[in-house]
C-alpha cells in the first residue's frame, strides 16, 4: 500500500500523516490553551497598537484587532478543534463529545483530547492532513494577533571558556536565527561563526 502525508504529500508506508507533521499538530494542540489565553489580552484595540490595528486573517475589511481576537476567543478555536474531535469521535464509532463549561475549558479539553488520539489519527484518520492545516491556520490566526511565541533560540551547548583558575565556565549558548556571533551571557566570550563547530565537539560528554 502506498500512501502520502495529507499535509505535506511526503510518501509513506502507511498512515495519513508524517511523523514530523505529528510532532507539529502535537506541539500546536500542547500550545493552543496558552495561545488561547494570550487573546485574552488583545480584546481591546488599545492594547494592540494603532500600528498592528489591521488583522492579517480579515485583510483589507479594515476590522479592529479586537473583533478578530473575540472571533477567536469566543467561538473560534473552540469550535475548530471540537468539530474535529467530534468527526475523530465519529470515525471511531464513538458518540457525540458535550461541548459545555466555559470556553477555556472546551479549547483546554478538545487539544488534549485530540492530542492523545495523535497516534489513531494520524495511522487511520483519512482526513489527518485536513485537521493538520486547520490547526495550523487557526494557530496562524491567532498568533498574527498576539504576536509570535518569544524564541530563546536552539541550544548550542555549554560555554566552553576556562576562567584564570581552570575552571569551565559551562553556561547555556543559544544561538538564534541569523546570530554569526554568539556572546556568552555568563562570561562574555566571544564565539564566532567558525568557532560553533568547536564549540559544539567541545561540548562535556553527555550534555548535548
Ligand atoms: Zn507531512
Ligand atoms: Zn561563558
Amino acid at each position: 500500500m502506498t500512501a502520502s502525508c495529507g499535509a505535506c504529500e511526503r510518501e509513506l508506508e502507511h498512515g495519513y500523516l508524517c511523523p514530523g507533521d505529528v510532532l507539529a499538530l502535537a506541539e500546536r494542540l500542547e500550545r493552543m490553551p496558552k495561545l488561547y489565553e494570550a487573546l485574552a489580552g488583545f480584546l481591546t484595540p488599545a492594547a494592540a497598537g494603532a500600528t498592528e490595528a489591521v488583522s492579517h486573517s480579515h485583510a483589507g475589511s479594515r476590522m479592529p484587532v479586537d473583533e478578530a481576537a473575540l472571533d477567536l476567543r469566543y467561538g473560534g478555536i473552540a469550535l475548530v478543534l471540537e468539530s474535529w474531535r467530534a468527526d475523530v469521535q465519529r470515525a471511531r464509532g464513538w458518540g457525540a463529545p458535550a461541548a459545555e463549561g466555559t470556553v477555556e475549558g472546551r479549547v483546554l479539553r478538545a487539544a488534549r483530547w485530540l492530542g492523545m488520539n495523535l497516534e489513531w489519527i494520524a495511522a487511520s484518520y483519512p482526513a489527518a492532513g485536513d485537521l493538520a492545516r486547520e490547526v495550523r491556520e487557526v494557530e496562524g490566526a491567532a498568533l498574527s494577533i498576539v504576536g509570535a511565541f518569544p524564541d530563546r533560540g536552539r541550544r548550542i551547548g555549554q560555554c566552553v571558556a576556562v576562567d584564570a583558575s581552570g575552571v569551565v565556565c559551562g553556561a547555556t549558548i543559544r544561538h538564534q536565527r541569523g546570530q554569526t556571533r554568539l556572546v556568552c551571557d555568563w562570561c562574555g566570550c566571544k564565539y564566532e561563526e567558525r568557532d560553533f563547530l568547536r564549540l559544539a565537539r567541545l561540548q562535556p560528554e553527555g550534555a548535548a
